[in-house]
């Protein structure tokens, strides 16, 4: 029988191998680049907001499966959700990534989903800037986006 950590390598794979929301946004959507030097990775986020919802997500970049993966994981947790909710849910992965730099309570009722794969790359710091890249990159798309 597979462990957890079997199921969690296979999510991770997936989301590598067939990445979601692949692609690009054209205007009025705005985009934001991040660059992981340590690793090499680099991956620019497209986001459309209109009236507080991020109606639509996209990712394009290259680099190792953990950074990819992250990305494509992220794209398909916050498409179609409120801004705050999105912020709600950035908060909780970095905070589960231990790399949650606010004071501010994570919302604990959110359920991270197939996010929790990623949970494991904590035990290998050099990693996590690898699979907080995409989230980086995400708020200052947001940001860019005046949100
Ligand atoms: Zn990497």
């Amino acid at each position: 029988m597979a462990g957890l950590e079997d199921l969690y390598r296979e999510i991770i794979l997936d989301h590598y191998r067939t990445p979601r929301n692949r692609g690009e946004l054209d205007a009025p959507a705005v985009s934001a680049e991040g660059h992981n030097p340590l690793c090499g990775d680099e991956i620019r986020i497209f986001v459309d907001v209109r009236d507080g919802i991020v109606t639509d997500v996209r990712f394009n970049g290259s680099g190792c499966s953990i950074s990819q993966s992250s990305a494509s994981m992220m794209t398909s947790a916050i498409k179609g959700k409120p801004v705050d909710q999105v912020k709600a849910i950035v908060k909780k992965f970095k905070s589960m990534m231990t790399v949650d730099e606010d004071e501010s309570p994570v919302d604990e009722s959110l359920n991270l989903g197939d996010l929790e794969a990623l949970q494991g790359v904590v035990k290998f710091p050099v990693r996590i800037k690898c699979a907080t890249l995409g989230w980086n990159t995400l708020l200052d798309a947001l940001t860019t986006a005046g949100q």
